[in-house]
């Protein structure tokens, strides 16, 4: 599922008034939309929050630090998880992959309608023991805004937040990707209006990355006259860190009679990963062995 096209980097502009990052993820918004089977509206939904998460991730310190962003929402998506972490892994699921809607009148998918009305609820987990959650109303539905509004309402930083997902008449993807700029508590009258003024005056990022922009090049012009440097750039995939391994311990905790039961109703067990969609078989014998297995390593 590797690749090398995928990337974002960060940036700083006005003497570290403004901190920046940008992402184009086309292939990792690709390989979900081909594991989910996902209509446009849903890929464009989960993409737009995975290149979020991906920046978000990106402000953690701590190698094993996580971020994710869940939406619960009333909209035909049925809502959404997704989790990466700041080696520019990133995965999610939507719960309903299939959700039909037509485009809004200026043409684009209609995300806020397939999200619809709920909460947007922000994970962090850090150095494998710290969890914070912060949760904001959602604002639009459209990600974009209601990660902005978690910013400036949970961590109190004021930040432009743009995300696009282009969807081909063929499904796949065209373009994905996006950006986050955010102002530091003693950033000048003089640099915020300027960073507004390129904002308002800045083009979609699905118009910006389809014309061929990159994240260098959408942060050199939102960031005009501010003087933006480029510090950091690093690859970013998708990728899900299941295996048997996991689904077995995930299925221990299930108890002995749920698997004894899953064993009699069936000779073949599947068990997918709603992450990625791997599927993992268990045979009868499987699931009975990993009960005599779990219970000689509990002494039983
Ligand atoms: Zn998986």
């Amino acid at each position: 599922m590797g690749n090398t096209v995928d990337y974002m980097v960060r940036a700083t502009a006005a003497d570290g008034q403004v901190r920046a990052f940008a992402v184009t993820g086309r292939e990792l918004v690709q390989t979900a939309r081909k594991a989910h089977g996902t209509t446009p509206v849903a890929t464009a939904a989960l993409g737009r929050t995975m290149c979020g998460a991906l920046m978000m991730a990106d402000m953690l310190k701590g190698e094993k630090d996580l971020i994710t962003i869940q939406i619960t929402s009333d909209g035909p998506l049925g809502g959404l998880t997704v989790t990466a972490d700041n080696s520019g892994h990133v995965k999610g699921y939507v719960i309903n992959p299939m959700v039909l809607l037509p485009p809004k009148e200026d043409g684009h998918l209609d995300v806020g309608g397939a999200v619809g009305k709920g909460v947007l609820t922000v994970i962090r987990d850090l150095d494998l023991k710290n969890t914070y959650t912060g949760q904001v109303e959602l604002q639009s539905g459209e990600i974009a805004e209601d990660i902005a509004r978690y910013f400036a309402e949970s961590e109190q930083v004021p930040s432009a937040v743009g995300l696009g997902v282009l969807v081909g008449t063929d499904m796949n993807v065209l373009a994905a990707g996006g950006y986050i700029i955010q102002l530091m508590p003693f950033a000048a009258e003089a640099v915020i209006d300027r960073l507004e003024k390129n904002i308002a005056s800045s083009q979609y990022v699905t118009d910006m990355l389809s014309e061929g922009h990159t994240p260098e090049s959408m942060l050199r012009l939102l960031l005009d006259g501010l003087d933006p440097q480029i510090n950091d750039s690093m690859p970013v995939q998708f990728f899900c860190n299941c295996d048997k391994d996991r689904v077995e311990r995930a299925l221990i905790l299930l108890g002995e009679d749920e698997i004894r039961s899953m064993a009699a109703e069936q000779e073949d067990t599947v068990l997918t990963c709603q992450f990625c969609k791997s599927a993992y078989h268990f045979t009868r014998q499987d699931l009975l062995d990993l009960i005599s297995r779990h219970k000689s390593e509990n002494g039983g």
